[in-house]
């Protein structure tokens, strides 16, 4: 131990802040930077969902963030060959070369900049938005995150010691740029955006995006860019916030084949970083999960290539949103307004009820699951999030059910 370290700890000792571990309860010994963690609303519900049909319960739920197909059997039967190849041990830390070069390729040929294999570092989705924020934040510095988005952005931010804070969007669900600006602040650090957006399903468009890139540099701000639902875009098209001028050195950008070839069991995506931080963020994982998953990294690199199958996903998510319209748009008490991409509606409820009310009725009298909207930000708290990633059988079946709660 150094002499820093023994002199805190003896001044520590002294103070009056000693734990007495007969008396003090489990709780309060648990980190500060633990407790203001707010448990996930779509896992949660998902733990709750396994709950019900363990008991046997005829429950169906709008409330899964995943496709509801299995992998791709020609990624499956790679990734088990390479197994048996021996493919089974630490990888790099950073990753597999065929895959981050392949993802380098991805992105230069999509965005026009110039990204190195070594701006590329393979990890799973959630992990990269959270090294990403790692890298970034300084205790207290202001995260602009969109109002509504993805559950964890504000739980991560928390944990880096930042200070999530919401900008509003406008009714078609893109970002108030004016009312962003007026937030930025000489603690503002990073913003957060997600197109095609979870919950809402808005998908940016060119002149969205710059917008936002004016944003960021003119008041020189990084930018997290959550791309994870590029493929499943209905109507426009997915362009990366780093094509814009100016943004390449200040975003960071989150993709991954959970979304796109149904392996959200494999834990398996990517970030791209600038470079100065590049080799900060591989010695962050070499110190937290070493390296993606070798199996699914192999998944990953025959995943890349295979671009039917996204395509096959996205005309069957096409076809249950236009489903789920057709039997819900007509109902009184919710408005139900088309996503333009993923694979979530964000309906609004206009009878009054929150969206934990609906929530709890609907499963009480109904047995159907849906997600609250209020978990995604203030905006969310008339709305619940219904996912489409359900068999065509099930959606019918628990839409006429939702449109017989309404009455
Ligand atoms: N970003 C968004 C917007 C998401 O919806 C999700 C998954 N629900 C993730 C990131 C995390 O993806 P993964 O499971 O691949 O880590």
């Amino acid at each position: 131990m150094t002499n820093r370290h023994a002199s805190s700890r003896a001044s520590s000792r002294k103070g009056s802040q000693k734990y007495n571990y007969k008396e003090q309860p489990l709780r309060e010994v648990v980190s500060l930077r633990f407790r203001q963690i707010t448990p996930s609303a779509t896992v949660s519900l998902n733990n709750k969902l396994s709950e019900l049909k363990e008991k046997g319960e005829d429950v169906i739920s709008f409330a899964v963030g995943e496709p509801d197909s299995t992998t791709p059997e020609e990624i499956i039967n790679f990734a088990a060959e390479k197994a048996r190849e021996g493919k089974t041990h630490y990888t790099a830390s950073s990753g597999i070369s065929e895959l981050r070069q392949k993802v380098a390729l991805k992105y230069s040929s999509m965005t026009g900049k110039e990204i190195s294999e070594k701006n590329v570092i393979v990890t799973p989705a959630k992990f990269a938005l959270n090294m990403a924020v790692q890298a970034v934040i300084e205790q207290g510095d202001n995260v602009l995150i969109q109002d509504p988005s993805f559950v964890s952005y504000p739980e991560i931010i928390k944990i880096a010691g930042g200070k999530p804070r919401y900008f509003p969007s406008t009714d078609s669900g893109s970002p108030d740029i004016e009312e962003m600006k007026e937030m930025i602040d000489e603690r503002t650090k990073m913003i957060v955006i997600n197109s095609p957006s979870n919950p809402h399903g808005w998908v940016a468009s060119s002149s969205d995006l710059k917008g936002l890139a004016d944003v960021a540099t003119d008041s020189n701000l990084f930018v997290l860019s959550d791309e994870i639902y590029e493929h499943i875009i209905y109507e426009g098209s997915h362009i990366s916030i780093l094509s814009m001028p100016g943004m390449e050195g200040r975003t960071f950008v989150v993709n991954g084949f959970s979304k796109s070839h149904a392996m959200t069991g494999w834990r398996i995506g990517y970030l791209i970083s600038p470079s100065e931080f590049a080799g900060y963020i591989d010695s962050y994982q070499q110190h937290t999960i070493t390296c993606a998953p070798s199996i699914s990294q192999y998944a990953a690199l025959k995943a890349i290539e295979e671009t039917a199958f996204p395509e096959n996903l996205r005309r069957t998510f096409q076809r249950r949103r236009d489903l789920l319209h057709s039997i819900l748009a007509g109902s009184d008490g919710i408005e139900f307004r088309k996503p333009s991409g993923t694979f979530y509606a964000f309906p609004k409820l206009t009878n009054g009820m929150s969206g934990e009310e609906f929530s709890s009725g609907l499963l009480e009298q109904k047995k159907v699951l849906v997600t609250p909207g209020s978990g995604f930000g203030p905006s969310g708290k008339n709305r619940i999030r219904l996912s489409f990633a359900l068999s065509d059988n099930d959606l019918e079946e628990g839409a006429r059910r939702i449109v017989d709660f309404l009455k």
